[in-house]
């Protein structure tokens, strides 16, 4: 085991911490996750069941993370942000919560505090989201149950459910299947409103109103 595990972190026993992870006072990491090289987990974070945090990742404190959730390297989680069960987060992805950024007082003689204050805005990926790689993501939003944020975007507002947002500023373009097939793009003749549509590559059925997504046969 590690000598940067605080004694005060809860690790299940099943859980595979890498050597050189640092893990803060307070964490509980949950059984079957797999934590890899030089990952930081700030005090009082949680991690569910058989997750992956991939190498050099970074995880502020307070932050609350589902079971079964994939995040690759070099992904910055601040404080402030909540990722439900299923969730995957890609490489080189920025989180933020700060809408008014500054490193101090205005007459420049204290630094601001880094523990949350009234600036601090919240976060909320739900269950079965994919955020893509290189991905900067605002803050005081929601990306929706498992939508899509493509390669590269810049996320300025709430993803609804089952949406494939892309670029900068990120925009809707279509919907995505609990799969991840396209379902339909929103440029397609009368696309946004088709009254069913039934995935190519796993045929689970949706109705789509004007871009509103509806399970017709959820598998759970
Ligand atoms: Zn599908």
């Amino acid at each position: 085991m590690s000598t940067h595990i605080h004694p005060q972190a809860i690790i299940a026993p099943q859980a595979r911490i890498d050597s050189t992870a640092i893990i803060e006072a307070g964490v509980k990491i949950g059984a079957k996750t797999s934590v890899w090289d030089h990952v930081h987990i700030r005090h009082d974070s949680r991690i569910g069941e058989e997750c992956i945090i991939g190498e050099k990742t970074y995880i502020a404190y307070g932050v609350h993370i589902g079971h079964r959730v994939k995040i690759n390297a070099f992904v910055y989680i601040c404080n402030g942000v909540t990722i439900e069960d299923g969730v995957m987060i890609s490489a080189g992805t920025i989180f933020t919560n700060d809408r008014f950024p500054r490193a101090t007082t205005p007459d420049l003689r204290h630094l601001r505090p880094s523990e949350p204050d009234e600036h601090t805005r919240l976060t909320w990926v739900r269950q079965g989201a994919t955020i893509g790689a290189g991905c900067t993501v605002g803050n005081d939003l929601e990306i929706g149950r498992f939508a899509m944020v493509g390669m590269g975007s810049l996320v300025t507002k709430s993803v609804p459910n089952f949406h494939l947002a892309l670029g900068q500023p990120a925009a809707s373009v279509g919907c995505v299947c609990r799969c991840g097939q396209l379902l339909l793009r929103f440029d397609e003749p009368g696309a946004v409103s088709a009254a069913s549509v039934t995935c190519s590559a796993c045929a689970l059925p949706y109705a789509i109103d004007h871009g509103h997504v509806t399970e017709c046969a959820p598998p759970i």
